[in-house]
């Protein structure tokens, strides 16, 4: 595949009249192997991120063998492209097919439960053709736990309550030989604290129950890098997990897991759109709620923003945006920083956008296409580039280009 140097090169080669999704696939392996050498146990890819089988395959190749998959679909197709590695199904509400065919046909053998009717589910559709009961099952619960440090909750849906984690435990440990806990603290969780109190949780989950415990998944939450998130250095977060995990009462092998989605993914796509109309202080660009732009519409989400024009000469200015279709949710409200002069036809790079954003694309109203290319340059921030002087600092600066 042809490599462009960077987003300028693009629009140069192709005028594109729909957006664009831009692809750094050596920021994704530069992440996947982040994780693998520092977080002080096993990183699974969370595949909702975005489950590009490009991307599965960079992970891959750079040292992740575990993935979280949450439906069949995602079973399926990360199965597909990546025939060796190990699947774990982590939604705690799933169908008792897709469970079946996970395990009987996928080799799944962990999934994630908080109720004792999905403990059922799932000891019934991994029986085998005798009737006999799967002696080969990983079953983790989830506990429920605050998200109020992060920026995205995950807190309200899943996951039971500590005051009824001990029982649930007890009866999961009757069903399997490997037993977990694991948590999400909320999505872009800002402060590694956000752990410790879920791991206090999970502290307490254990001491009622009196069961061995084989292994604490900390889940996702991981940040990344956006304008006004800065979060501190990942290297804080292991530690302060890898501290806590070794004071649990676990068994002395107990395996340490986590779940990245956005950590690894964020740094691995952006998006070039172009303004097809300017009104004031808003731009009418050719992406939006409905495509790449899902978290900035619906959750505020401001992702770094470059004007790929050379003839722009205007200080910066806030505009917001608006998206493609027909209706007043399409609508970004930023504020973007863009020099005061841009105008229709001309281009801007939208950053960060590998998590949770080429993922997020539907066809709504006419407005899904958008051509994948590779681009060689940095993305517009990074968590991971490892040429910084003062680790502590410059590991997290924005806009490093
Ligand atoms: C979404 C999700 C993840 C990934 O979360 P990030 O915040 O993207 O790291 C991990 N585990 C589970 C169970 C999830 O639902």
């Amino acid at each position: 595949m042809h490599i462009y140097p960077d987003a300028t090169a693009v629009i140069r080669d192709l005028s594109p009249d729909e957006p664009i999704i831009l692809n750094r696939p050596h920021a994704a392996a530069r992440a996947a192997r982040f994780f693998v050498e520092k977080f002080p146990g096993k990183s699974l890819y969370a595949v909702k991120a975005n489950p590009s089988p490009e991307l599965l395959q960079i992970l891959w190749a750079n040292g992740i063998t575990h993935y979280d998959v949450a439906s069949i679909a995602e079973v399926r197709l990360t199965r597909n492209a990546l025939p060796e590695a190990t699947l774990c199904f982590m939604h705690p509400v799933k169908t008792k097919r897709a469970i079946r065919e996970a395990y009987h046909e996928h080799g799944v053998k962990t999934f994630t439960l908080d109720t004792v009717e999905e403990l059922e589910k799932i000891v019934e559709a991994c029986r085998d053709d005798t009737g006999a009961a799967a002696q080969d099952l990983r079953l983790l619960v989830r506990l429920r736990v605050s998200s109020e440090y992060a920026e995205l909750s995950l807190a309200s849906k899943f996951g039971i309550d500590l005051a009824d984690a001990g029982e649930l435990l007890r009866t999961t440990r009757q069903h399997c030989d490997w037993l977990g806990v694991c948590f999400h603290v909320g999505s872009q969780a800002m402060t590694p604290f956000a752990y410790v109190q879920a791991l206090e949780r999970v502290r307490a989950a254990i001491a009622d129950a009196s069961v061995v415990i084989d292994m604490v998944d900390v889940g996702g939450g991981f940040p990344s890098i956006y304008p006004d998130m800065e979060p501190p250095p990942l290297e804080d977060y292991f530690d302060v997990i890898h501290r806590h995990f070794y004071e649990l009462p676990i068994a002395y092998n107990a395996e340490l897991w986590c779940e990245p989605g956005r950590a690894l993914a964020a740094e691995y796509s952006s998006l070039i759109v172009r303004v097809e109309k300017r009104r004031g202080e808003e731009l009418y660009i050719n992406d939006g709620a409905y495509g790449a732009l899902y978290d900035a519409a619906h959750v505020g989400w401001r992702f770094p923003v470059e004007a790929l024009e050379d003839d722009l000469r205007d200080p910066p200015e806030e505009f917001s945006f608006f998206g493609p279709t027909c209706d007043d949710a399409d609508f970004m409200k930023g504020p973007f920083l863009l020099p005061g002069d841009i105008k229709a036809d001309d281009y801007i790079e939208v950053g960060m956008l590998g998590a949770y954003g080429s993922a997020m694309k539907t066809g709504f109203n006419g407005f899904g296409d958008a051509e994948q290319v590779n681009v060689a340059n940095e993305p517009m921030a990074s968590l991971y580039r490892g040429d910084r002087i003062d680790a502590r600092e410059s590991d997290n600066v924005v806009s490093l280009r």
